[in-house]
């Protein structure tokens, strides 16, 4: 497990993506699906929501033909990194593609 600042995540999806997270992509740690803001917000779900989701639940959970309902933080641990934003808690999070 990788402890990473959120300053450096933030470097790290600037640097391989853009400036604009929405064009960042997360992978997630059980199917390996690459998924991005605009494949959530493709499905319905509201812009506010997204953040919510993107990085810490699978696409497969709104995408049924993806065949996967992971999300990070349960009983069962696969995800690569923990986000720190200089809370108590970090952040399960899916690593970006590429990292
Ligand atoms: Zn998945």
């Amino acid at each position: 497990m990788k402890i990473i600042k959120y300053e450096e995540f933030k470097k790290q999806g600037e640097a391989l993506f853009g400036p604009d997270p929405r064009e960042w992509l997360f992978e997630c740690p059980s199917c390996k699906t690459a998924q991005t803001f605009h494949d959530f917000a493709k499905l319905g779900i509201t812009a506010e929501n997204v953040p919510y989701l993107l990085g810490h639940e699978c696409i497969g959970r709104y995408d049924k033909s993806k065949g996967c309902l992971w999300v990070v933080g349960d009983v069962f641990v696969l995800h690569k990194i923990e986000i720190d934003r200089g809370r108590e808690k970090h952040e399960p999070h899916f690593k970006l593609v590429g990292t």
